[in-house]
């Protein structure tokens, strides 16, 4: 599948749309039948849902901009995703299937990747990390089975060989945390296979889906009240009444208090909000015209020296822009107060594979700390071990009235956009079903 893969609705649009600071219109109606708290990929669904069903909608956004965790931004007048740039599980991803619908230039991720070792070619792949990578999974999806929800890590077989910290480190990258952190019973319920990117970047497919909605920007909520009929929004510029509200606020949010409920959440509520991690990936944008990969958007492993990048991710859209990506435990080493420091660590590991001449033209626009970002404050939520049932914990609505959702809910497709759209459209059905009967 190579570029779009239809011609309706949305075809063509993408490219007026970068960067994609879409301003929100607001036309939204005083007393809603629903607030919808953050816009991002859950917030967007949950909208076009209700607003498909009929009913009213006010979707409440702290930033100056929509998309959340999916946001894309030009650099050199290249589109770059600075979020969610990936949309994985193609086949039970709700984001492919409508962007399949609309004519969205979609294209299908390679399945080869470079393999390099002290900074020369070595093969598309390695066939040694292939089969540890298929012995980790086989040992994991059986010892999943069992009764005892431990730390995923316990669940590596011995004998992997020099391949299996390769194997710990990459599956502890794209999970957020080292896998001793991550609940067994909750890892292999994400599938990655048959991944797609699109043209103009995830953010501004996401934004382009919000275009339109009656959101209020920069109108952070930081109270909800329940007790009587309905419920009660509050915002520094005063506040709504609503028959219902969908809360999609990053996990980590809610963790830090930034909302508070009158009266507070039941129990096993509180629990299961608090029992999330924080889950930490961070892209180090590269620009690197003499970069030695060649061909476009394949995933690099390089190996043979001291430090390898956590991941690597070359020639986007087959622009000289790459992802260098911090995994937890990298990304836990800068904690904001040296700005150049993720570029410095990119840049030394770098020149250790290909050596200092290699990377003269190599420059680092922007470096993402999604987990300092006041609005996510993690770059999704990672369920520890023994903790598997918080996810679905969190799906009985509070009093038929708070309903909370997005990427942390999803079972299959959890920390991703399209588990966040899955999620949020799911809520607001809910929602509609409940309120169409109760007129
Ligand atoms: C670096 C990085 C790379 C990633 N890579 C991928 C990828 O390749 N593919 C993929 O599918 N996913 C990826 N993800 C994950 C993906 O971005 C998220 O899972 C998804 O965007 C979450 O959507 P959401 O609607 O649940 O939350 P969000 O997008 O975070 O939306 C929540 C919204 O709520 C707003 N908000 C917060 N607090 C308040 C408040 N008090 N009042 C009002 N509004 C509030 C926020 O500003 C935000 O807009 C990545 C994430 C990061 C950080």
């Amino acid at each position: 599948m190579n570029g779009p893969l239809g011609s309706r609705e949305g075809a063509g649009e993408w490219k007026r749309s970068v960067p994609t600071d879409s301003p929100s219109p607001s036309h939204a109606p005083l007393e809603p039948d629903v607030v919808i708290v953050g816009a991002g990929s859950a917030g967007i669904a949950a909208a076009r849902r209700l607003l498909a069903s009929g009913l009213t909608v006010v979707v409440l956004e702290a930033r100056d901009r929509i998309g959340g965790r999916a946001v894309t931004r030009a650099f050199r007048g290249h589109p770059v995703d600075l979020g969610a740039h990936w949309l994985h599980a193609g086949p039970i991803n709700p984001l492919v299937e409508l962007g399949v619908r609309r004519g969205e230039p979609l294209r299908r991720a390679p399945t080869d990747g470079h393999f390099y070792v002290r900074g020369k070619p070595a093969g598309s792949r390695s066939a040694a990390l292939d089969r540890a990578f298929a012995m980790a999974d086989r040992a994991m999806t059986q010892a999943a089975k069992g009764p005892e929800d431990q730390a995923a890590a316990k669940a590596l077989p011995p004998g992997m060989g020099p391949q299996g910290r390769r194997v710990f480190d990459i599956h502890g990258l794209v999970s957020g945390r080292p896998l001793d952190e991550v609940s067994l019973h909750d890892f292999p319920s994400m599938d990655y296979a048959d991944n797609l990117f699109i043209a103009g970047g995830l953010g501004g497919y996401v934004a382009r889906l919000g275009r339109d909605l009656p959101v209020r920007l920069r109108t952070p909520v930081h109270a909800i009240g329940w007790s009587g009929h309905g419920v009660r929004v509050e915002t520094p510029d005063g506040s709504l009444r609503a028959k219902a509200v969908i809360v999609t606020t990053p996990m980590a949010v809610l963790q830090a208090g930034l909302i508070r409920f009158a009266p507070a959440l039941p129990h096993g509520i509180e629990e299961a909000i608090h029992g999330f991690r924080q889950g930490v990936y961070e892209h180090v944008i590269l620009h690197w015209p003499d970069t030695p990969f060649k061909g476009p958007d394949r995933l690099a492993t390089l190996t043979g020296t001291r430090r390898t990048p956590p991941g690597l991710l070359t020639r986007i859209d087959g622009t000289p822009f790459h992802f260098f990506e911090l995994d937890q435990p990298h990304a836990a080493r800068f904690d904001g107060r040296d700005a150049d420091a993720p570029a410095r660590f990119a840049r030394d590991v770098l020149a250790e594979h290909f050596g200092p001449r290699a990377i003269r033209n190599l420059s680092v626009p922007h470096a993402t700390a999604w987990h300092n970002d006041p609005w996510a404050r993690a770059s999704w939520a990672v369920v520890p071990p023994g903790l598997a049932p918080i996810r679905e914990a969190l799906k009985a609505p509070v009093a038929e009235r708070i309903w909370f959702t997005g990427e942390a809910l999803s079972r299959a497709q959890w920390g991703t956009a399209g588990g966040a759209w899955e999620e949020g459209e799911r809520a607001a059905g809910e929602i509609a079903g409940r309120l169409k009967t109760s007129r």
